[in-house]
């Protein structure tokens, strides 16, 4: 059955680009419908290196726009979501005779600091490596580095945290709905859905179409919206190892490598050191998308070459890879295909328009929602002005360095939480964790348990909150306890989520 209802503007894809235009178009005022094929995050957005940073590599292809913008977003994404972005130090060690000299380091660090509204975090400065403790774990040869401010971010989260907050301005949000054919009537669309799990089709109507499916941007084109020969995004995959921690301290490294590209090593869940990414081209699904044997070699032997202990195969506890959907201008390497965004809106006079959401970063998420609310109000009409700057995302109303505060009145107010634990739901639900646990006065309050610290009354927040449906979406997006967490107990969770 054809819905009666109208809405302004159908958003196709769940990552952080659909989700954060979602949320901006509905805080306006629009009515807005958003269809995702899998789980929010599922694709690209849950896949990335997690950094909320200006992309210190982008200066040296001239990309001062992008990098001024994600500069200047970083401390604004830190106070809308201080429970899951916060800053992070960088130690770049520096080798005599290396890639780049001296000079352009300190000058690509001097931009970093002064060209993007660097009011709270820290400035760049040398540290002796000698002395300072960020040279313990590595190679001696390394004497000298930089240390310079950027953010992190939990990306999953902050995709979803998007989702809930558009909801609660009234969008309505599907997961497990593909996008399977949009068409033109009658001057607006015709959106067919199909539902994941039970294979339903419904029709929608809306005055907008927003293809932000990432990736799989030219397939909608051509799949669901029936055009031929697509090609606007190249598909370039990075893959990330996980390994047992390499090191304690809390900065994270930038290293460069020989062959020019650049290396993170992050300190991941307290437990781990997350190290990528690779750059390459990928042809296929992206949703096939697998870390290949040589990216494994390639990511131990590289961080080998900094660490006095090696990186080997044995260490690694978790691999990940996605597929950036970057806007193909023709570069030859996939390390210089540009990382800004470009938008399109197409349709004629009188039809209905569809704006396209090429590239894009997690950083820059925030000011694409805008300009994508610039040009949907071009087309069908303004509503509202733009708000996210100074907006807070669930949660995440407390001071940028409130959270050993929240982390203490949670432990006040639930004395028989762990210490980790209570840090570990203010880090994921800031100020609902709270609400999350509701009356609970005991951990048996908490309900059935999953393994590592997952209780019942986690699971059923994020199924009833956060769209979760299975063990993979709580485990791997929700939360990252699939790191602590066996086969076993999965499958115990996933039996309890399907008969819930
Ligand atoms: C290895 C790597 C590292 C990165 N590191 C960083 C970083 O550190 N910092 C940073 O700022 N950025 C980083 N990025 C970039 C960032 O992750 C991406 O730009 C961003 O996540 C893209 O989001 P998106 O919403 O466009 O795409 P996606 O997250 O892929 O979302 C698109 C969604 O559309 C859905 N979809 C597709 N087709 C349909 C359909 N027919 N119907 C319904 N739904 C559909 C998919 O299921 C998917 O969930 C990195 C990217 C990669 C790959």
């Amino acid at each position: 059955m054809q819905g009666d209802v109208i809405h302004d503007i159908f958003v196709i894809g769940g990552g952080i680009n659909g989700c954060g235009i979602a949320r901006d178009a509905a805080g306006r005022g629009y009515s807005v419908v958003l269809a995702e094929m899998k789980d929010f995050a599922s694709g690209t957005s849950s896949a990335s290196t997690k950094l909320i940073h200006g992309g210190l590599r982008y200066l040296e292809h001239y990309e001062f726009r992008l990098v001024r913008e994600a500069l200047m977003e970083r401390e604004v994404l830190w106070a809308m979501a201080p429970h899951v972005i916060w800053p992070m130090r960088f130690v770049l060690p520096f080798q005599k005779g290396g890639l780049r000299p001296a000079w352009l380091i300190r000058l690509g660090l001097f931009l970093y600091d002064y060209i993007g509204g660097r009011k709270l975090l820290p400035a760049t400065r040398t540290l002796d490596l000698a002395k300072d403790p960020a040279g313990r774990p590595l190679k001696t040869l390394f004497r000298k580095a930089f240390e310079y401010s950027d953010g992190w971010v939990d990306d999953a989260r902050l995709v979803v945290l998007n989702a809930r907050d558009a909801a609660d301005r009234g969008a309505d949000i599907r997961t497990a709905t593909a996008v399977v054919n949009a068409r033109r009537e009658n001057g607006h669309w015709v959106v067919e859905t199909e539902n994941a799990e039970t294979g339903a089709r419904e029709t929608m109507q809306a005055r907008m179409l927003v293809n932000a499916a990432g990736p799989w941007v030219d397939r909608v084109l051509s799949s669901a919206v029936g055009r031929n020969d697509v090609h606007n995004v190249r598909l370039v995959q990075g893959s990330h190892i996980v390994v047992k921690k390499k090191f304690s301290d809390p900065r994270a490294y930038f290293f460069q490598n020989p062959d020019g590209r650049i290396m993170f090593a992050i300190p991941y869940q307290e437990e781990f050191t997350l190290i990528g990414t690779t750059d390459r081209d990928y042809q296929g699904d992206p949703r096939d998308v697998r870390i290949a044997d040589e990216e494994i070699d390639y990511l131990c032997a590289s961080a080998s070459e900094y660490f006095a202990e090696p990186v080997v195969r044995d260490d690694i506890v978790w691999t990940y890879s996605g597929v950036r959907p970057l806007f193909d201008d023709g570069a030859n390497k996939a390390q210089e295909a540009t990382r800004d965004y470009v938008l399109k809106v197409e349709g004629a006079d009188g039809q209905a328009p569809l704006l396209n959401i090429f590239g894009g970063k997690l950083t820059t998420y925030r000011r694409l929602a805008e300009a994508a609310l610039d040009k949907i109000g071009e087309a069908i009409g303004v509503k509202g002005a733009r708000w996210t700057a100074h907006s807070r995302l669930p949660g995440g109303d407390f001071n940028v360095d409130g959270f050993e505060a929240e982390v203490k009145t949670l432990s006040a107010r639930f004395p028989f939480l762990q210490p980790a634990h209570a840090r570990r739901l203010v880090r994921l639900y800031g100020t609902r964790a709270s609400a999350l646990l509701g009356d609970a006065r005991t951990t048996e309050d908490m309900g059935r348990h999953f393994g590592s610290d997952l209780y019942e009354a986690e699971v059923r927040w994020l199924m009833r909150e956060e769209w979760a449906r299975h063990a993979e979406d709580v485990l791997w997006r929700r939360t990252k306890r699939g790191l602590h967490i066996s086969a076993a107990e999965a499958a115990v969770l996933e039996d309890y989520m399907q008969g819930r």
